[in-house]
């Protein structure tokens, strides 16, 4: 799927160049716009090699930036634009969080349009006629008293939400390595052979409390969230306690 096209407004500092870069690639976007920027292009040695630092390795994005004296031209082929902003300005204008705005973005994208967002230079970010180019204006919101970003940290945070929307990651997920989640199964004859156990050493004093403690334990060792490993490491500590060597039946679950 075709993404976003980042566009920086005559940036000042070859760094946040490098480092939008760097931004972008983590973030899976890859077509990145320079207009006119402070530094003339082809940069000297000793900014070619300061952006290269600060870009991380992302030099593909740059490799493949593109070029363009004017904004109109940079903005030329786009059917949808977005203007980044910390302040407001005195204009009528849809305002987005990038959390609202990069899933729109995305169901445009797919809608076979090509979308682009602006970003202002270092020290007077966008002007209102910039801004006036724009369909939409993306603020991100942060501390009313010291929103204003630096230029890569505010594309890393608008491309974050970007990658949000094409990314799949479980809010919470419990990491295994080689082992699986326990089945019910193996719970049952874990709770089985410990419940066996008790009862042969007295632990039911009262008949009565037998269905009580029951539930109580087999609810504990459901909430562990065992895995087949950890059901295993418990049948060997079962064994070890009450002197016997290995789970009878138990064959592959048997501890180890
Ligand atoms: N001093 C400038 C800030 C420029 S920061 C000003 O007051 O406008 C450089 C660029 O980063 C901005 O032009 C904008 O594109 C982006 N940016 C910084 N903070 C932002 C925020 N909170 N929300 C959206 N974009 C932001």
């Amino acid at each position: 799927m075709s993404c976003p096209v980042i566009i920086l407004v005559e940036p000042q500092l070859v760094e946040n160049i490098g480092m939008t870069a760097r931004a972008m690639m983590n973030c899976a976007l890859t077509e990145l716009r320079i207009v006119n920027p402070r530094d003339p292009w082809p940069l000297g040695d000793v900014h070619h090699q300061r952006m290269m630092a600060a870009s991380s390795g992302a030099d593909d994005i740059l490799q493949n930036a593109k070029l363009y004296a004017t904004l109109p031209e940079a903005l030329a082929d786009l059917n949808y634009i977005y203007a980044t902003a910390a302040r407001t300005h005195d204009m009528t204008n849809r305002i987005l969080t990038p959390r609202t705005a990069l899933p729109e973005m995305a169901e445009r994208i797919q809608g076979g349009q090509k979308v682009g967002v602006m970003f202002g230079r270092e020290r007077t970010g966008l002007y209102n006629d910039e801004i006036a180019f724009a369909n939409a204006k993306i603020t991100i919101p942060l501390n009313p008293a010291f929103s204003s970003l630096n230029l890569a940290q505010a594309v890393l945070l608008v491309g974050y939400e970007w990658y949000q929307t094409q990314n799949n990651t479980p809010g919470s997920q419990l990491h295994m390595g080689h082992t699986r989640p326990a089945t019910h199964e193996e719970y049952l004859y874990f709770y089985g052979r410990l419940e066996k156990a008790l009862d042969e050493r007295g632990f039911f004093v009262a008949e009565d409390m037998r269905p009580t403690m029951t539930r109580s334990l087999q609810n504990m060792l459901q909430r562990a969230e065992m895995t087949e490993q950890e059901v295993r490491t418990w049948h060997g500590v079962l064994s070890a306690l009450i002197g016997q060597r290995r789970a009878p039946d138990a064959g592959e679950n048997g501890d180890r």
